[in-house]
Order: C-alpha cells, then sequence, then structure tokens
C-alpha cells in the first residue's frame, strides 16, 4: 500500500546568507542568488540524528507530521549555516491547486518515468523513480514526486511567466531589461560597465519562494506500520529524549491537519491501517514511568508526554468535534473496525443517517460486547432508580 512523507526544506546559503528553497531531496544544490554550490552533506539525514538517534524509517512509515530543526548542522566554514525542514504524512497532492493525486497515477508515472499531471488543474509535477540514493534513504520508497531531478515535461510546455524589468545602467544611464534570468553582475550594452544589482531589483526579479513540497512515495505493508506503533509506545521516556519530542507533538500535528484538511479526510489503504493499528493497540506503562508528572522538563524544551490513550484521545475529540462534516467512509471504517469507542461516539454511530455506517457497527462484534455491558450498566441504574 502507498504512503506518502512529505518534504519541505529551506537553507541559509553560507555565500550569500539568503534563504534557499531545497528542491530535490539528498543532493547538492545551486544557490540562485549567489551561485554557490550547497552541500547537502547528509542534513536530511543527519536531522533525524540530532540529540539521540531517531530511526527515520519508521518516522517515515508513520502518519506523523513535525519540524525538524537544526539551526547549527555543520561548524565548517563556508557550510550550510541553517537549516529547517517540515515534514507531514499526507497522500500527495498537486502543489497548485491542492488536488490529492490518484496512486494508480502516481504509479504509472513512477514505472513510465513520466511526469505527473494534476487531473484538474493540469500541473505538471517531475517524478523521479527510486534510484540507489534514494532506495539508501529508505528501503521501501519506490519514487519522489516534484523532485527537481525527477522526470519533468518539455521546457517548451512550462508556460514562462517572465517578468522584465528595467533598470538605468549606473554609469551611463542607459535602459537595460533584465528579467529573471539575468546575472546579479549585469555588463552594461551600452557602455561595458559592470552593474551589481541593488536588491531592491533583484528580489523584484527573484521574488521569495516557499520551498518546493517534496513527496517521498513508500510501498509499505502493515507490518511496517505497526513497527513504527512499538518503537514509540515502548520506548524508555527517559533515556530517548528525542523520540519523547516525536510523541509529544508530531501525533498530535498529524491527527489535527487530518481533521481540518480542506480536501476533507482522506482514507488510503495505507491510513485506515494506520487508524486500525494505533486505536486498536494497547500498550504496558513501565511501573517506572506510572509515577511520572506528565510534562518533564528538558534542556530542549517542556514536554508534554503522550500514552497511546492521550492519542487515541486526540483522535476521538477530533472525531467528535468534526463528525458533522465527516465523510461517511471514514464514519463506517471506525464503527466497523475500532474495538474500543467512547460510549458517547458510538451512540453517534449507531443512530448515523447512513445505513452503512449503522450497519458497520453492529456487525463489529467487539463493538457490540461493549455496547451490551454498557446497557447493563444502564439497567443497573435504572434497576436502583425503580427497584
Ligand atoms: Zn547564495
Ligand atoms: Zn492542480
Ligand atoms: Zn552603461
Amino acid at each position: 500500500m502507498l504512503k506518502s512523507y512529505n518534504f519541505q526544506i529551506q537553507v541559509i546559503c553560507p555565500g550569500c546568507n539568503t534563504n534557499h528553497p531545497v528542491s530535490s531531496l539528498l543532493a547538492n544544490e545551486t544557490c540562485d542568488n549567489c551561485g554557490k554550490e550547497l552541500f547537502m552533506n547528509k542534513l536530511i539525514q543527519r536531522s533525524f540524528e540530532t540529540g539521540s538517534f531517531i530511526d527515520r524509517i519508521k518516522i517515515m512509515n508513520g502518519f506523523l507530521s513535525g519540524i525538524f530543526d537544526n539551526q547549527k548542522p555543520s561548524p565548517g566554514l563556508g557550510s550550510i549555516s541553517e537549516f529547517k525542514m517540515i515534514c507531514w504524512s499526507h497522500p500527495a497532492d498537486c502543489e497548485e491547486c491542492k488536488t490529492p493525486l490518484d496512486e494508480s497515477d502516481i504509479l504509472d508515472s513512477i514505472t513510465n518515468k513520466k511526469p505527473i499531471f494534476c487531473k484538474k488543474c493540469n500541473h505538471p509535477m517531475p517524478v523521479r523513480p527510486a534510484d540507489d540514493e534514494i532506495k539508501q534513504f529508505h528501503p521501501k520508497a519506490i519514487g519522489v514526486i516534484n523532485d527537481s531531478r525527477g522526470f519533468d515535461v518539455h521546457p517548451d510546455v512550462v508556460e514562462t511567466k517572465s517578468h522584465t524589468v528595467v533598470f538605468s545602467c549606473m554609469t551611463c544611464g542607459a535602459g537595460l531589461k533584465l528579467d529573471e534570468h539575468s546575472k546579479r553582475l549585469m555588463k552594461c550594452s551600452y557602455c561595458d560597465n559592470e552593474n551589481y544589482l541593488p536588491d531592491a531589483i533583484w528580489n523584484r526579479l527573484h521574488p521569495y519562494k516557499e520551498p518546493e513540497r517534496i513527496y517521498l512515495i513508500l510501498d509499505l505493508n502493515e507490518s511496517d506500520l505497526k513497527e513504527t506503533l512499538d518503537y514509540f509506545f515502548t520506548m524508555n521516556i527517559f533515556t530517548n529524549y528525542l523520540l519523547l519530542g516525536i510523541r509529544n507533538t508530531h501525533f498530535s500535528d498529524f491527527i489535527g491537519t487530518y481533521f481540518t484538511s480542506e480536501n476533507g479526510v482522506f482514507l488510503s489503504d495505507s491510513v485506515k491501517s494506520w487508524w486500525k493499528n494505533l486505536l486498536n493497540s494497547k500498550y504496558e506503562r513501565t511501573s517506572k514511568d506510572e509515577n511520572i508528572n506528565t510534562e518533564i522538563e528538558l534542556a530542549t524544551g517542556i514536554f508534554k508526554i503522550l500514552f497511546i490513550e492521550d492519542v487515541k484521545d486526540i483522535f476521538f475529540s477530533n472525531f467528535r468535534n468534526a463528525y458533522g462534516k465527516l465523510n461517511t467512509e471514514l464514519k463506517e471504517f471506525i464503527a466497523g473496525n475500532i474495538i474500543e469507542i467512547p460510549d458517547d461516539i458510538r451512540d453517534m454511530l449507531s443512530k448515523d443517517s447512513s445505513e452503512s455506517v449503522r450497519l458497520a457497527l453492529a456487525k463489529n462484534k467487539s463493538s457490540e460486547n461493549q455496547l451490551s455491558s454498557a446497557i447493563k450498566k444502564e439497567k443497573g441504574f435504572f434497576g436502583k432508580l425503580f427497584g
């Protein structure tokens, strides 16, 4: 089953101190502003390992979202001084109109080495089938969408939105036409003197660009998702501070955006498998963990420790709040596959206007058992009242 793990990466160029949006996974890049080669030097790989080692494969396999901040990636002179990486799990979508890409189209583009086109707005994105470099980064990766080193449309198909700006030569005053391809150091075609283009002009030609959204496409099994959950929920929170940070925010960040996404909730095979595993899992707290305060203060910040029950609570409170807007498929999936559904939500599902949701709940044996125990409790209560 396919799962997308997405990156947006920005680095500060040591040559000119400006933001550079990274356009390809893992490769060195050239600064658009000053032409300096930016050595990525395994920055992405290392960002998962700062502080203490964190298993990047397990992180990518899970449905998690967060920021990996790495302010001091390398002490070397001339190397990238600042690095920012946002990662999230959401099906790959069109970078222009955010329409999700079909899994069959993704597979077709990767197999046939061709760009992928948005089915709504026809925007093309380059597709890079997994090569050795990508396989080393994640052994189950099959390709990368929107990577500048991928198979792209023929250059003359891409519409050129040229911004022309007229600039007066600082020596002879002649009007020079500039566009985004102009060099920063520009030779006047009349007097041959060189002009260093001022920031105001340069920035107009090169407006701030958000880093591209780069989608790493993985082909996973259910066991890969389960292993990620085991990894996070059986860890010793005292010894692994970075894992603590991931559990503190990355689980809840993903759940929050899942329910509030503009396109509504998505239900790929992989996210179904994730919800099924996450919401049906039980992890024992080690006796040591039982007594700890749920907030822990470390040099890097204050973390609220989330246990599996907390993550389930976050899911169900989002589910409850969004209930009126949720699609039938998600309600049906939860009704039919989750063993422990909070009473009020089970009640909502049992009264849902869609028959398929009510039916799924009725067929869910474990849920039915719970319901009968709830009724028994109720009978007990009424028994007391009327007895
Ligand atoms: Zn630069
Ligand atoms: Zn589109
Ligand atoms: Zn001139």
